[in-house]
């Protein structure tokens, strides 16, 4: 009788062990949908601001518009998987957040409109000086043959290569260096995108863009007066340059 009473409490107890463990497992699974349910609604919400700031007057949009193969190419990629973990709730804001080594995530408008500016087509190859958390490299994977991103901070560079080879986007090479001086042995480049701030246009860089090609990016002081310029190099080779709009990059910094 003692013993029956010990056994049916021991099963009692297996039993209670048991359903406490499902229902850990049942709160795990419940608990990482609603997040990603969460993450896909604001997600949504983002694409929708980014395509109504281009429409505002002054956004920098050729026509007042991102095109839909950009919206739907940042549409694809989780940003929230390029945002350290004490930030990734705000990875649907539209705003630049911290990556860590003082350096930042840029503002999703701002990916989009670089991207947008580029004019980049399913068979180009592209550089990207500065890499950072790899998230402009994933958006503009998803659009062109090829993507060739350098950083300069070799801590960001190792994990932008992982984040990056983890979602499987294999058409991005990464590589610590000194993107001021481009990337050679790959050039040229039908585009060329640079997501820090020069105080001049790197003549490196104009070199490696093909005839026909364009390079976007942010020129000026650390000051804040940056202008992000739209240069064409046109198939005769001339050099155009128009100013888009006023921006806040990080420095481009030298290797010493
Ligand atoms: N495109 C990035 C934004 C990164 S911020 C993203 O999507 O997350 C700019 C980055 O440029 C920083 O990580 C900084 O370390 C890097 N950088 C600055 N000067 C550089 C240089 N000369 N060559 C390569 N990267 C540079």
């Amino acid at each position: 009788m003692g013993n029956k009473t010990i056994q049916q409490s021991y099963t009692g107890l297996r039993m209670l062990r048991g359903f406490l463990s499902a229902l850990a497992i049942l709160f795990c699974f419940t608990g990482s949908s609603i997040a990603s349910d969460e993450y896909a609604r604001v997600h949504q919400k983002l694409i929708e601001a980014i395509r109504a700031h281009a429409a505002v007057p002054g956004a920098g949009a050729p026509g007042g518009r991102i095109s839909e193969a950009v919206l739907s190419a940042m549409r694809a990629v989780p940003r929230h998987e390029f945002v350290p973990e004490p930030f990734r709730h705000f990875a649907y804001r539209d705003q630049p957040l911290p990556i860590g080594h003082g350096q930042t995530i840029s503002q999703p408008y701002i990916v989009a409109l670089m991207t947008e500016l580029a004019m980049v087509a399913a068979g180009s190859v592209v550089l990207e000086v500065g890499t950072g958390s790899g998230y402009q490299a994933a958006v503009l994977s998803r659009l062109v043959r090829r993507v060739y991103t350098i950083e300069i901070v070799e801590a960001l560079a190792r994990s932008a290569t992982k984040v990056l080879a983890r979602l499987g986007y294999q058409n991005v090479t990464v590589r610590a260096g000194d993107g001021y001086l481009g990337w050679p042995e790959h050039a040229p480049f039908d585009a060329i995108i640079v997501t820090a701030a020069a105080p001049k246009i790197p003549p490196p860089l104009l070199e490696q863009l093909k005839p026909g090609g364009r390079l976007v990016i942010p020129v000026g002081g650390r000051a804040g007066a940056q202008s992000l310029m739209l240069i064409e190099k046109g198939r005769d080779g001339r050099i155009t340059r128009k100013s888009v709009i006023g921006v806040r990059f990080v420095p481009l910094t030298r290797a010493r």
